[in-house]
């Protein structure tokens, strides 16, 4: 029992003297009367001396609060010594809770009888709102104010728990916009920001109030669901996102269209923990977009193979151009009688330590979603202009060569920049390429290709239409890009002699690009029968097996001219 009355009986003398502290101090009795409070009491309470004076004061706090400040009042007096705590106090004027943290401090008679309660209090609502404000920094998407990936982790944790206990099923649902980024490069990322809070919304609609939406960063999102009996649940959900983004969005007074694609994985089935289910739904959604977006897919241990065989191919990738194991083949392409080489095309080959030789159909695609495509790519063209230069050194007669460019690469902002900074460091002019694009490619952002062609079309650079009649284009189309050459299909040319629709195509084909002044090349041509067909029809060049399969630079050159 240290503490004893220091001072007088008359509190009212300290008054004056305690007004002048900015922090709330109160003195009570031994049951917690009120005998004095400040001035910034006053304030902190929202009430006067004068109302709460011989009291209290409990019809001035809710009955919960009242009820712990007594019981701390108690504690105080029991155990003999200073506390100090946080809580939250009813301020009436206000009409709200603040937070404070308080002090109290019993003092005693010289007998040791509880005397007086002596508390102060200072507000700290302020402090801790910024705290709030972190932690929800810290748990929460800044943008739409969703749930992140953070949080998400903890309610993913909980919910396998629970899960597990009661052997019901927990699903991820692994969202992807689809094409969001043409809506936020076309129309401004301020248009894209405000869709991706206008889908949030809808996400949170078609959900349960117990299921976390959370948004995982750019367009992608991910929707938890426990507590599943089966996985028809996660099916009826994913049919739910799916039809709420049917109708259209208005955002600053433009309608905007949006699908999504979506990957589920099961808990237990398809993961035991978090980072398992999270990648599996991954891989699923990775699916679902492989096969044309807007729909959804559930995990299944196939995708999981597939995805490792990607991985390994990605990384074999990394490494096969550091380790020289990219190799270029050349195909004559000829006019009908295989008298004249018009030009030959570079094949791209992967010469795999353990697989061997390995064509572009089983790799190229990986580039180009792992953007490998565009340092590949540049491999090629300044590997293609080398090679021409030595065989200029050799004193051969050069066909141009044509060099495949993928969508990627030929969307790249520096493209022509590059190609010309090759041309010019190799010391050759554009005279000496052609590049193959596919009708794809045209068709995207008319305007930018356009521009494009008509600065490589400056360089002397030649452009010729890859694997044509198979994007469903409109012929006259053509009409509007400096385009060189079309290179018919081989899908067509295979059925030429057999497929009616095929001759058909075929036939139009060739006479469309006669009348637009395009030269025509048939790919793909193995027979003679074949070959006789394309003649009859007007084409007047091919490329195919019937004439030369795709040669080594070494092997190619007997079928090369020299200059003189
Ligand atoms: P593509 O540009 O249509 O190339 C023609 C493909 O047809 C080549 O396959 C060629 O070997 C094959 N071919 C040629 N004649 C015949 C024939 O008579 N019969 C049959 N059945 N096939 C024939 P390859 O070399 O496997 O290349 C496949 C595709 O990979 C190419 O199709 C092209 O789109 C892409 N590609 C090849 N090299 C590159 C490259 O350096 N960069 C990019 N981006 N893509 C490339
Ligand atoms: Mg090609
Ligand atoms: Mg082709």
């Amino acid at each position: 029992m240290t503490s004893f009355l220091p001072f007088s009986d008359d509190l009212s003398k300290y008054q004056a003297l305690i007004d002048l502290l900015p922090v709330a101090i109160f003195i009570k009795d031994a049951e917690s009367k009120i005998l004095l409070i400040n001035k910034a009491c006053e304030l902190q309470w929202g009430l006067s001396l004068k109302k709460v004076y011989g009291t209290d004061a409990s019809q001035f706090f809710p009955p919960e609060q009242m009820e712990q400040f007594l019981a701390k009042d108690q504690e105080v007096f029991i155990n003999a010594k200073q506390v100090d705590f946080e809580e939250i106090i009813w301020n009436s004027t206000l009409e709200q809770n603040r937070f404070v943290h308080t002090f109290k401090k019993p003092l005693y008679d010289k007998s040791g009888k509880p005397l007086y309660l002596v508390g102060m209090s200072v507000d700290i609502t302020e402090r801790k709102k910024a705290e709030q404000r972190i932690t929800e920094m810290a748990t929460h998407d800044l943008l739409t104010g969703l749930p992140n990936r953070a949080l998400l982790k903890d309610r993913i944790e909980q919910a396998l728990e629970h899960c597990r206990r009661n052997q019901k099923q927990v699903a991820v649902l692994f969202i992807d916009l689809d094409h969001f980024k043409v809506i936020n490069d076309s129309l401004g990322h301020d248009v894209g920001d405000l869709l991706l809070m206008e889908v949030a919304t809808r996400f949170v609609s078609v959900v349960r109030s117990e299921d976390t939406v959370v948004r995982q960063g750019g367009d992608e999102f991910i929707i938890l669901l426990s507590n599943l009996d089966n996985e028809l649940g996660a099916e009826e959900v994913a049919y739910k996102i799916i039809d709420v983004l049917i109708l259209p969005f208005l955002i600053d007074g433009k309608e905007l269209n949006i699908s999504c694609s979506i990957g589920i994985s099961l808990f237990p089935s398809d993961g035991e923990n978090i980072w398992t289910l999270l990648k599996n739904s991954d891989i699923a959604m990775y699916h679902a977009k492989k096969s044309g977006r807007n729909n959804f897919k559930f995990f299944t241990p196939e995708m999981n193979r597939q995805a490792k065989e990607r991985h390994i191919m990605e990384v074999g990738l990394r490494n096969a151009l550091k380790r020289n194991e990219l190799q270029l083949y050349y195909q004559p392409i000829v006019n009908v009688d295989g008298s004249k080489m018009k030009s030959m095309e570079v094949l791209l080959r992967w010469r795999h330590p353990k697989k061997g030789l390995v064509c572009p159909n089983k790799f190229i695609r990986v580039a180009e979603e792992t953007g490998m495509i565009v340092p590949i790519g540049e491999w090629v063209l300044r590997q293609s202009c080398l090679q021409i230069k030595a065989w200029y050194q050799k004193g051969y007669e050069v066909p141009r060569l044509a060099i495949n460019l993928s969508a990627m690469q030929f969307r790249q902002k520096n493209l022509v920049a590059c190609i010309a900074g090759i041309l010019d460091e190799i010391g050759l002019g554009g005279h000496c390429l052609t590049l193959e694009i596919t009708e794809s490619e045209l068709i995207e952002n008319v305007e930018e290709t356009i521009r494009t062609l008509k600065q490589l079309s400056a360089l002397g650079i030649e452009i010729s239409v890859d694997d044509f009649g198979t994007g469903y284009s409109n012929l006259s189309f053509l009409k509007r890009y400096q385009i060189n050459t079309l290179k018919i299909d081989h899908s067509f040319v295979r059925d030429i002699t057999t497929d009616l629709d095929d001759t058909a195509i075929i036939h139009a084909i060739i006479a469309m690009a006669h009348n637009l002044n395009i030269y025509v090349i048939a790919e793909g041509v193995e027979t003679n029968k074949q070959l006789a067909f394309l003649v009859s029809h007007g084409c007047s060049s091919f490329q195919g097996f019937y004439f030369s399969k795709p040669l080594l630079a070494a092997e190619i050159e007997s079928r090369m001219l020299l200059a003189n």
